[in-house]
């Protein structure tokens, strides 16, 4: 799951970003709302954390504009202040949910997933199933019969791309990209590398290789 994570604070930027990407989310970052914006336009994110007070433009600004372009994913928005109006003024704007600075890192993952899991009630948190597969994303336990894997988080995630995308060639960067986010510090090989260990942890030749460009997930019947 992929998030914008805009918060101009360096120190807690970093701290959340951390414990995000240690949570399984493909995490970018911006510090502030000009920069949010770029980000925004230029790539799909299924969730956003937005700070509300940020340089160039606030966060209710981002917010208001990131709406108007058609963008419905979940925005939780971090906020030092509490009354009552400035909450109103958020959610008109759009926000999905509110987390009053300090807080505590449990909480924000917990609020995150109860915003992923009510934006995608079919995806997140369901069985993904493709022909003699299951994949419990949330457990990370991929099923072929009587067979159970269990993958890490990005071994998860990484399947799960590939099976919602069941018979579509998705390029490395584009696998990279969604799995390890766009400012990640892990490298292209990483994909090579993960598409290995999935391919010996399931045993299966479901993960094609499309040569030269990516890989795709075809699940033939006679895999099981
Ligand atoms: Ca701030």
């Amino acid at each position: 799951m992929r998030v914008l994570l805009v918060e101009d604070e360096k120190k807690l930027a970093e701290a959340l970003a951390y414990q995000l990407r240690k949570h399984g989310y493909a995490v970018d970052t911006a510090a502030d709302g000009e920069a949010a914006l770029a980000l925004a336009q230029a790539q799909v994110y299924e969730l956003f954390v937005l700070d509300w007070m940020l340089p160039k433009r606030d966060g209710i600004c981002v917010l208001k504009e990131i709406r108007s372009l058609g963008v419905e994913a979940p925005v939780l928005m971090l906020t030092a202040r509490d009354s009552l109006a400035d909450r109103v003024k958020g959610l008109d704007a759009g926000a999905d949910d509110y987390l009053i600075k300090p807080f505590l890192t449990e909480e924000l993952l917990a609020r995150l997933r109860a915003l992923s899991r009510r934006k995608n009630k079919d995806y997140v948190g369901s069985l993904i199933a493709t022909g003699a597969w299951t994949l419990d994303p949330l457990k990370g336990e991929a099923r072929c019969g009587d067979r159970c894997a269990q993958l890490s988080q990005k071994e998860a995630q990484l399947l799960e791309l590939l099976m919602v995308n069941e018979g579509q060639v998705l390029t490395k960067e584009r696998i990279f990209e969604r799995v390890w986010g766009y400012c990640a510090e892990a490298e292209l090989t990483s994909v090579e590398l993960y598409i290995h260990y999935l391919r010996k942890k399931l045993h299966t030749t479901a993960i094609k290789t499309a040569r030269g460009v990516g890989y795709y997930w075809q699940d033939e019947a006679n895999d099981a």
